[in-house]
């Protein structure tokens, strides 16, 4: 069943917002809403899960250390600040690609990425399940990849530049998934530094974050501040990636098969 419903395009000054009309799956009323218990194991951080959280955060920590001893050294901060802005910024680029790939390829049975690939199917059914997930639960995946590539970083140098960008972008990247669900969550449930942060546009705008789950599902994948997203929405990047993509391998994007119910928010009422 399907329904036409506005369409607002986000602009990051909030100074635009284009209305068109798409069509929109509404779910028929048969359809199962999950009720999701606190306790529910799905949602609850484990073990493994906050070691995963420590080993990333350690690695990460090592990092900004290094940085830190090497620019108090030199005496030089211009070039390890400009390179932690750097690595804040392509962090945001990062994790939007990353998002894109994983949107719009693949499935379960994927090596290496069919759990995010489910994972994030399951957050496009039902978004505000990602407020109720625990923190280590919801950033032990991207933990466990940045250990992997920070470490031997780490080792290999103790150049201040290098490790301020690989600390802050690492950083920023492990920790966009919390970003992410604090964009999910209302101001009221917020700290007000978070919210401040927010609205600045340092941590990704709610708003913004809101846009990526309404049709055509195919922008404002950029989840650490948003920065990149109103650039690649206005040039078409991911469209012209998904050209690229099908052009060279034959594999269609799951954005052009929209209205999909797979990637369609369920409507119903959100558990407190
Ligand atoms: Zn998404
Ligand atoms: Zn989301």
């Amino acid at each position: 069943m399907y329904t036409i419903k506005p369409h607002c395009y986000y602009n990051t000054k909030g100074s635009r917002c284009i209305t068109t009309t798409r069509a929109v799956v509404t779910p028929p009323s048969s359809v199962k809403i999950p009720r999701i218990a606190a306790e529910d194991p799905e949602l609850q951080s484990t073990w493994a899960h906050r070691a995963w959280l420590t080993a990333g955060s350690t690695s990460v920590a090592v990092s900004l250390g290094k940085a830190v001893i090497g620019t108090a050294d030199s005496g030089n901060f211009i070039q390890p600040v400009v390179a932690a802005a750097v690595g804040y910024i392509l962090a945001d680029l990062g994790s939007g690609l990353y998002h894109w790939g994983i949107d719009n390829y693949g499935d379960a049975s994927t090596p290496m990425f069919g759990s995010q690939i489910n994972a994030f199917r399951g957050h496009h059914r039902w978004p505000w399940m990602i407020t109720k997930r625990q923190f280590a639960n919801n950033l032990h995946a991207l933990a466990r990849a940045v250990m992997i590539a920070v470490i031997p970083i780490n080792i290999l140098t103790d150049d201040a530049v290098v490790q301020a960008f690989v600390g802050v972008c690492a950083g920023c990247i492990m920790f966009s998934q919390q970003f992410h669900a604090w964009s999910h969550s209302t101001k009221s449930k917020l700290p007000l530094a978070v919210v401040a942060l927010q609205d600045a546009g340092i941590l990704l705008p709610r708003q913004m974050h809101m846009a990526h789950h309404r049709p055509p599902y195919n922008d404002n994948y950029c989840i650490v501040s948003g920065v990149w997203n109103e650039f690649l929405n206005r040039h078409n990047v991911f469209e012209a990636l998904e050209l690229a993509v099908f052009i060279r391998f034959g594999v269609r994007p799951r954005s052009w098969n929209e209205p999909d119910t797979n990637w369609s928010e369920e409507l119903g009422v959100q558990p407190g």
